[in-house]
């Protein structure tokens, strides 16, 4: 029997096992993962993030370089011609290298960014301290605004999908982790997420539909990372604390009259973190839990006792067992889902870009005078056309 049946009742012990059941995600897919080849990118993101909150990075110190450089061979660049498809893919499948002109064109009909896998590639680079150098920011934020809806929600790709709450989210976190917002509309953003406030103060997919944990995080983190969450009435605001607190049963349930499963003690935990309410739940009964949910033997986390392990619930397990304070683990920054670590490189990046913009700055006015002294000099010398047509006092 794999399941906690030691009734570890700490997850000190088996930080090793945990750490070693990441790493096997990145080394290979297990085949009941195959169907999950095209989201890649998010299983990574389980594995290294996860590898962060264990304090277990250095184990994959060999890998860092290669996992940075998939990573951005996973972009998509729209050409010139070519409608707003910028972003990253979660998988190599369309990447292909071949001689072939027109099957790469045909392959290239399949190439397009995806708001999820944007977010979890960020993450990535900003968890194993890349500087994002490799990343036009504007680019890729031109591919968020492109899939924004007239409601103002977003949809994952350029090509159609969904468009809901999860994709609010993503676009949410992209613009905040790149400091750049372009032409997303974060009043229509807002207007969509209030739209979706339920009578029952949970926040529901889009509008109409019913309240759930997962898409209360994803408002609540989406109105934080946008700089919105204090236009929400504080009623409101209380009614929602409330609606998240009474979801926990002994971990936390996503929806009234459901199972608790170890991901909504992230969920619902980073919501109420978002919040500053976490305080008022029971850290004894969740982080029971969650506990009882991992495998004291190949490690991971299942969603419930006994239950198959998967690095999904494994990672957000692991992070939500950071809010009760569990030793050996890093904080994470709970509207990035990121650890705090890796949210101070992202904060360091900001300074540095908001000092090459005032540079920038500095250096377009210098221009700016340099090109009105040049026009006054051929005003000046308007007679003399030798002066007027030199390349060097255009180049002034
Ligand atoms: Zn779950």
């Amino acid at each position: 029997m794999s399941y906690n049946s030691l009734n570890i009742d700490s997850i000190k012990p088996l930080i090793n096992k945990h750490a070693k059941y990441f790493m096997r995600f990145l080394d290979l897919l297990p085949a009941n993962l195959a169907s999950h080849d095209c989201t890649r990118g998010t299983i990574v993101f389980f594995a290294v993030c996860g590898l962060d909150v264990l304090n277990s990075l250095d184990l994959i110190k060999a890998k860092r370089q290669h996992i940075i450089d998939w990573i951005y061979g996973n972009i998509v660049i729209p050409r010139p011609e070519e409608r707003c498809c910028s972003g990253f893919q979660g998988t190599r499948s369309v990447m292909i290298k071949s001689d072939n002109e027109e099957l790469l064109e045909n392959v290239r009909c399949f190439q397009w960014g995806h708001l999820a896998m944007t977010y979890t590639s960020i993450g990535i680079l900003v968890t194993l301290g890349d500087d994002l150098s490799r990343l036009d920011r504007k680019t890729i934020v031109d591919g968020v605004a492109a899939v924004q809806r007239n409601d103002g929600s977003f949809s994952a790709c350029i090509d159609g999908s969904e468009n809901d709450m999860r994709f609010v989210f993503c676009a949410a976190a992209i613009c905040h982790m790149l400091d750049y917002w372009g032409d997303v509309s974060k009043e229509k953003m807002y207007q969509f997420i209030m739209n979706s406030l339920r009578y029952d103060f949970g926040f529901s997919q889009q509008a109409e539909g019913e309240g759930h944990g997962g898409t209360t995080y994803c408002a609540l983190a989406a109105l934080e990372l946008s700089g919105q969450l204090h236009r929400v009435n504080t009623n409101v605001l209380e009614g929602i604390k409330r609606w998240c607190i009474f979801r926990q049963v002994n971990g936390f349930q996503g929806r009234p009259n459901k199972p608790a499963d170890t991901c909504y003690s992230f969920w619902i935990g980073a919501a109420l973190q978002i919040l500053n309410a976490f305080h008022l739940t029971d850290y004894a009964c969740n982080r029971s839990y969650v506990l009882e949910t991992q495998d004291n033997i190949a490690g991971g986390f299942a969603k419930w006792p006994q239950s198959t392990t998967d690095p999904f619930h494994t990672y957000l397990g692991i992070c939500g067992l950071t809010f009760t304070g569990e030793h050996d683990l890093a904080e994470i920054m709970p509207s990035l889902n990121i650890s705090i670590r890796a949210y101070e490189n992202l904060k360091r990046l900001h300074s540095k870009w908001a000092y090459q913009n005032v540079e920038d700055g500095y250096q377009g006015t210098y221009r700016n005078m340099a090109t009105q002294l040049t026009e006054t000099k051929i005003s000046v010398d308007d007679d003399d056309h030798d002066l007027i047509t030199s390349p060097l006092i255009r180049a002034q």
